[in-house]
């Protein structure tokens, strides 16, 4: 493409958005923090299920300080549903850094910006581009998508290597006078017109220098890798109830789900009934034996690169004192304590069926609490 040709481009995409963009919160603000705060939520997931989380997130932690100043706990909480929960970690590790290295003050400069925690390419281009208008190219999802059916690139958007291709696709494009709006006008175009399944090209503000439009192959871009088949794993989890507490183990703070809390149990063995698994699973997580008087349903969760397909059985205590092996720590509490703790979705997806089951077994708290004190 021409520079003139760029430039005409840059400029209609720019107009397009200042006239077309979504009411967004985190577009209203010159705020570093807020906007560093949506950017690292709105990785993998969408504008619709970010939005609630940003409000009561910024309700809580309004500053970089609070933020910094809080417990992980308080912070997983608040993270509690939105998934990918290294995220919020990270987050909560890098105010600490910023307020402790940079004097609360959000580094500006990419190196800096760079080295704090799960701060990747892409959250620093966004970040210093919108926040401080550096001249740093944005390369998400929606960006590969515009640009492999802007320039039919051949390469997969979804292949490692062709990272680098669209980074400077990205970035031969990018206006450096206006860094920040062009980033979010390229993601916004791919997010509300350009979409992956029937674009809006008679809409398309880029449309007169479309290769795959012009050329009537959109449907060829862009091009992918096919997946492998995710996995699904059987799990059995078990409720153990010792008078009219259950018991919750939290998982270490690092890895998938880190630093939540859940009830014990894990995967079933090839030849082993989910019954036997979640017994064998308590035993060995908490040293606890424990006798299965029900099964309270299953659940179906999916992750990116898995899904399970999960037993969730009521026990009562038998015997034996808690020893961990794999959580780092537990409690006992009531069901009406588990708002307290932040847990995974799977979990929260039987809790209401958990508590109609407790009701029925032991009837009200009011009871619960009377039969306890017998
Ligand atoms: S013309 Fe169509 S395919 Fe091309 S960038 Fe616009 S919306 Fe996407």
């Amino acid at each position: 493409m021409k520079p003139k040709e760029i430039h005409a481009l840059r400029k209609a995409l720019i107009d397009w958005y200042l006239v077309n963009q979504r009411d967004l919160p985190w577009r209203k603000v010159t705020d570093p923090y807020p906007i560093w705060v949506s950017e690292v939520m709105l990785q993998q997931t969408q504008v619709a299920t970010v939005l609630p989380y940003y409000h009561e997130f910024l309700k809580r932690f309004p500053n970089l300080q609070k933020l910094a100043r809080a417990n992980f706990q308080q912070v997983l909480k608040a993270w509690e549903g939105l998934g990918y929960y290294a995220r919020a970690r990270n987050l909560h590790k890098a105010a600490g850094v910023v307020l402790n290295q940079h004097l609360g003050n959000i580094p500006q400069s990419r190196p800096d910006f760079r080295k704090l925690p799960g701060v990747g390419d892409y959250i620093a281009a966004a970040v210093l581009s919108i926040a401080f208008s550096k001249p740093y190219s944005v390369v998400d999802g929606n960006v590969k998508r515009v640009l492999s059916r802007l320039f039919i690139m051949d390469e997969p958007v979804n292949q490692s290597s062709a990272k680098k291709i669209y980074q400077q696709a990205a970035a031969d494009l990018l206006d450096t006078q206006k860094p920040g709006t062009f980033n979010q006008a390229l993601m916004e175009l791919g997010a509300i017109v350009c979409k992956p399944r029937n674009p809006l090209c008679p809409a398309c503000p880029v449309q007169t220098w479309c290769l795959a439009y012009q050329r009537d192959r959109i449907s060829e871009f862009p091009r992918k890798l096919k997946k492998k088949a995710t996995p699904q794993y059987p799990i059995a989890v078990g409720v153990v109830f010792k008078n009219s507490r259950v018991i919750i183990t939290r998982r270490k703070p690092e890895g998938l789900l880190g630093g939540l809390w859940e009830f014990p149990g894990g995967k079933i063995k090839k030849n082993e009934t989910a019954k036997a698994a979640c017994i064998r699973e308590i035993k060995e997580e908490v040293n606890l034996a424990v006798k299965v008087d029900s099964h309270l349903c299953m659940v179906k969760h999916a992750y990116t690169h898995f899904k399970i397909q999960m037993d969730v059985f009521c026990c009562s205590y038998i015997s034996g004192r808690v020893k961990l092996t794999g959580p780092v720590d537990h409690r006992w509490i009531r069901l009406n304590q588990l708002d307290d703790y932040p847990l995974p979705k799977a979990n929260h997806k039987f809790l209401a069926k958990l508590r109609q089951w407790k009701d029925k077994e032991f009837g009200s708290v009011k009871a619960e609490v009377g039969k306890e004190r017998r």
